[in-house]
């Protein structure tokens, strides 16, 4: 294994920076937690920014920024572009032009989080080094037409410093006094809240192409898992993220884990959001049966090429499932060509029967002859 570090190439700036913070975060802050108790002001003032941090990420930088998936009034735009430098993930600007490309890219060499050159790199790697020429950015010109995206990109580092770091610090001075309050804003508000909210953003980049299902699609590394989602503000669902980047919601269905979506929808019930987009659900479901299609056709195929026998009745099950999809993938056609709209009831029956089918195919084992 190669594990020479080019050092030339390091980013000294991110890395150095990424270094201290972590450091404060992970190590000082628990010691001053330790020997210190916060009050009850800094602690909800902890909240409150791991909450806003967390979701001007989420909500501001990716769904709206990113992805335009809804439109959002100047004050939602103001406190997401503040709040969102306070994680010190760059401006918008630059951010919003990285994960296009990611998406435009994925698991490809222009791709500038490519989960292909190994976790570490897709973590935080790419943060550390600048193997490439810097990107033209030409993919957010839309996003400079906006007066406060400008404003942001311009005064990025002093509104995350100010914002992110003093303020608590100020807080803590005024509510804890002396040194022990400045040491609670700096350390648990900042530093500790930032490497939180920083871990769980990259963990989108890493870890949501590693582990989880894939039942939209398989044509890049992208996954769906719950798990990812409880640490993610609800970005864990990424594989479907990856197969509809438009829509607001990325934990689609009822019973997903998706804060994200969640403030979208209350945002817009106070009228301060609007046009969110979505994409149709048979949509979604026809992405689904096809995906379960050729999830079937893959195992059924490298079962006949292996040593044994499929179980009959298991068998027989996976047969008629497989029948009855193809059914539901006939009558999904002839409604989406004759615009004929899908009753929720056919739309609720075609999920169940081919989230059945998946679960049925990964049980399917064969056994000795
Ligand atoms: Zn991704
Ligand atoms: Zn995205």
């Amino acid at each position: 294994m190669n594990l020479r570090i080019p050092f030339d190439r390091v980013n000294w700036v991110n890395t150095s920076f990424l270094f201290v913070i972590t450091l404060l975060g992970v190590v000082a802050a628990p010691i001053f937690l330790f020997k210190h108790d916060l009050n009850w002001i800094m602690w909800s003032l902890f909240a409150f920014y791991m909450i806003s941090t967390g979701l001007s990420i989420t909500l501001g930088y990716h769904r709206l920024f990113s992805h335009l998936s809804f439109k959002a009034s100047w004050p939602v735009r103001l406190f997401t572009l503040i709040f969102g430098a306070c994680a010190f993930e760059n401006s918008v600007l630059h951010w919003a032009s990285d994960h296009r490309t990611h998406h435009k890219h994925t698991d490809h060499d222009e791709d500038p989080y490519d989960i292909t050159k190994g976790f570490f790199w897709a973590h935080i790697g790419w943060i550390l080094f600048k193997l490439d020429a810097e990107q033209p950015m030409d993919n957010v010109k839309d996003l400079r037409k906006d007066a406060l995206v400008r404003f942001q990109d311009r005064f990025y580092v002093p509104i995350a410093f100010i914002a992110g770091l003093i303020f608590p610090a100020a807080v803590g001075y005024f509510t804890m006094g002396g040194m022990p309050g400045i040491l609670a804003g700096v350390l648990v508000v900042g530093a500790l809240r930032v490497v939180l909210v920083q871990q769980s953003t990259f963990f989108i980049n890493s870890l949501c192409h590693c582990i989880g299902e894939q039942p939209y699609s398989t044509r890049c590394s992208a996954r769906d898992s719950w798990i990812m989602a409880l640490v993610t503000y609800g970005e864990g669902y990424h594989n479907y993220h990856h197969e509809f980047q438009h829509d607001y919601r990325n934990g689609v269905k009822p019973w997903n884990f998706d804060p994200t979506k969640w403030s979208i929808m209350a945002l817009h019930k106070l009228g301060l959001v609007s046009n969110l987009r979505r994409v149709p659900a048979n949509k979604i479901i026809g992405a689904e049966m096809k995906e379960a299609q050729r999830k079937a056709e893959a195992k059924l195929a490298e079962l006949k090429a292996g040593e044994g026998t499929i179980p009959e009745a298991a068998m027989a099950r996976v047969n008629e499932l497989l029948v009855q999809l193809k059914e539901n993938m006939k009558e999904l056609e002839t409604s989406v060509a004759e615009s004929i709209e899908t009753s929720r009831e056919s739309l609720k029956r075609w999920e169940g029967e081919t989230r059945e089918l998946v679960r049925k195919l990964g049980d399917l084992r064969l056994v000795a002859a």
